[in-house]
């Protein structure tokens, strides 16, 4: 007989803490909402992995240093819920903002030191976003207690970040992170993706052709043609705006010098703007 899922519903940390509390092995998605297939991936997974799948929806204000970006967040929470339970999917927790952030003067608490990975990239473009990122998923970890956590690669900096955060604050869980999923043109899923319009749309699909070309022409391309030739390739689209694009060691995103590339794995990391949408990808290049 079929197992029959209902995706029980929590706003209040309370109510939710009552239900987990026989439970083990918990599977965790922390998320902003607006799911697509990328998100549901990381639910398959932990839907494999665990005895229970908690998903979070929660667009956290402090993780956003852009307010624009903040206020055009996609909320389809109504379509999420659907999703979910599609699915199968047992736990949805969705807490509003004093939910999470009850006390002020416990929210400015000094910000962890993450070091290079935390300065570096977006951490350079986006100040003040990691401090968020690690504040609210320590948040969330503490409610949910997981035995796993299921992350996208997708946010690969984000990735390296979350798991610093919780070696620092020794919590103990698993990270399982997951590949980055794509529309079939090559596109990485986004929330955002839903803000492009047609013509945007289609010119921001340069972002992952130009990763998979450097990623296939690394060893083979002296550094600066590769690097020169993949930003004329992106200036060739009048909508897209390049904010870095970057070859870095993958453990640490520490700059990669042209004749090191083989020894390590790396990592092709970038940001554009395509309009007034902000996208990141990312390709990994495993080490020969
Ligand atoms: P977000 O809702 O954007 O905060 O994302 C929630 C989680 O889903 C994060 O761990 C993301 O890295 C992950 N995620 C977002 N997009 C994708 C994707 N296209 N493929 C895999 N994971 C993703």
């Amino acid at each position: 007989m079929s197992k029959i899922n209902v995706l029980r519903l929590f706003k209040k940390i309370v109510d939710l803490r009552a239900f987990l509390k026989h439970q083990t092995a918990i599977g965790f998605v922390p998320t902003m909402g607006a799911l697509h297939r990328g998100h549901l991936s990381l639910i398959a997974k932990s839907k494999q992995e665990n005895a229970l799948t908690v998903c979070s929806i929660f667009v956290n204000p402090k993780q956003f240093n852009n307010a624009d970006d903040f206020t055009k967040y996609p909320i389809t929470i109504d379509k999420d819920i659907q999703l979910l339970e599609q699915a199968g999917c047992d736990v949805l927790f969705l807490p509003d903002v004093a939910e999470i952030y009850p006390n002020e003067e416990e929210n400015q608490r000094p910000a962890l030191d993450f070091g290079f990975i935390g300065e570096t990239l977006e951490g350079a473009m986006r100040p003040g976003h990691f401090e968020g990122v690690a504040l609210v998923v320590e948040r969330l970890i503490r409610i949910v207690e997981p035995t796993k956590m299921y992350l996208g690669l997708k946010d690969y900096q984000q990735v390296l970040i979350i798991k610093k955060m919780v070696e620092l604050k020794g919590l103990s869980l698993d990270i399982i992170s997951c590949p980055t999923f794509r529309e079939s043109d090559g596109l990485a899923m986004s929330s955002r993706n839903t803000r492009l319009n047609s013509q945007t749309r289609e010119e921001a699909l340069i972002l992952s052709k130009v990763l998979f070309w450097m990623r296939d022409h690394i060893h083979s391309m002296n550094r600066e043609t590769l690097i020169q030739e993949a930003k004329e390739k992106i200036n060739q689209f009048p909508s897209i705006k390049l904010e870095y694009l970057e070859v870095r060691n993958a453990d640490n995103l520490q700059f990669v010098e042209e004749n090191r590339a083989k020894e390590q794995d790396c990592v092709i990391l970038i940001a554009a703007w395509a309009g007034d949408v902000r996208l990141i990808d990312n390709v990994l290049v495993a080490k020969q």
